[in-house]
């Protein structure tokens, strides 16, 4: 029939406009911001509207939502003084190695007496226009210390050095990384073996292991001297038997 066409197009945005209402209702005007909602907007079994108006409104960010990577360091009010702030990054070079656009610069810290490479960056450049967000550089971190963002409004009106980011704008506190990625973050802790750096796992690991070597050498030695001191007294007893069998009777006096 002639016009059924332009009916059946308006049905279709009436029923649109309709369930846009019902979402909104059905998630008390917060669809797409909840973890919740946001996942069944981005399902098929979606209704209504699903685009937002960007930038009043942003959308929830899954968890697995990557962007420009960031550094992990530790708390600046760590208990320990010699970890506070500190990069958990090594400088080992092998993000700078994988990133296929190599846009990682690495400068690794020398020892101010030796002048020998330090396992920690003095510098960590990426360069933002250039990186495109694959996530290679913190899948192959061995020390996860390189993490995607979640950060994406990054636009400036100057495309040159704001756009380079140093190691001072990359860096993060390891409790950023347990924020926005709770279940990374405890997956990765329970390979690893606790929520501390591999570096200080490790120590404390030998830490441990050298004193329950201390404590059994000093069981061996206890035991090694009961040892010496029990053979000591079978050897006291013995003499004093074999002295016995061959001395001489002792005349009695009745004789
Ligand atoms: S791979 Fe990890 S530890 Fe090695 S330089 Fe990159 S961020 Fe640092
Ligand atoms: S996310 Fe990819 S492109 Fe960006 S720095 Fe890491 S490896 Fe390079």
């Amino acid at each position: 029939m002639y016009g059924s066409g332009i009916w059946n197009g308006m049905k279709v945005t009436i029923r649109h406009f309709v369930n846009t209402y019902l979402e909104d209702i059905k998630w008390g005007w917060n669809r797409g911001f909840t973890e919740e909602s946001f996942l069944e907007q981005q399902s098929l079994d979606t209704r209504g509207i699903f685009t937002v108006e960007y930038p009043e409104v942003k959308l929830a960010k899954p968890e697995r939502f990557r962007f420009i990577p960031f550094l992990v360091t530790e708390p600046k009010d760590h208990e320990d003084d010699a970890r506070k702030g500190k990069q958990w990054c090594t400088a080992c070079g092998i993000c700078a190695k994988v990133c296929p656009p190599q846009c990682i610069w690495i400068v690794r810290c020398k020892d101010p007496d030796t002048g020998k490479p330090m396992t920690e960056p003095e510098q960590f450049y990426i360069d933002i226009d250039v990186c495109m967000n694959c996530g290679l550089c913190a899948e192959y971190c061995p020390f996860d210390s390189i993490k995607m963002d979640h950060h994406y409004e990054l636009a400036s009106y100057d495309r040159t050095t704001a756009h380079i980011f140093d190691i001072k704008k990359l860096s993060k506190e390891f409790s950023y990384w347990q924020e926005i990625a709770p279940n990374r973050a405890a997956a990765e802790a329970e390979a690893r073996g606790g929520w501390e750096h591999k570096d200080v796992l490790k120590e404390r690991e030998r830490a441990a292991r050298s004193a329950a070597k201390a404590a059994d050498s000093d069981d061996d030695g206890g035991e090694a001297k009961g040892g010496r001191a029990a053979r000591g007294q079978r050897g006291a007893r013995g003499a004093r038997g074999k002295a016995q069998a061959e001395a001489p009777e002792t005349p009695s006096g009745d004789e």
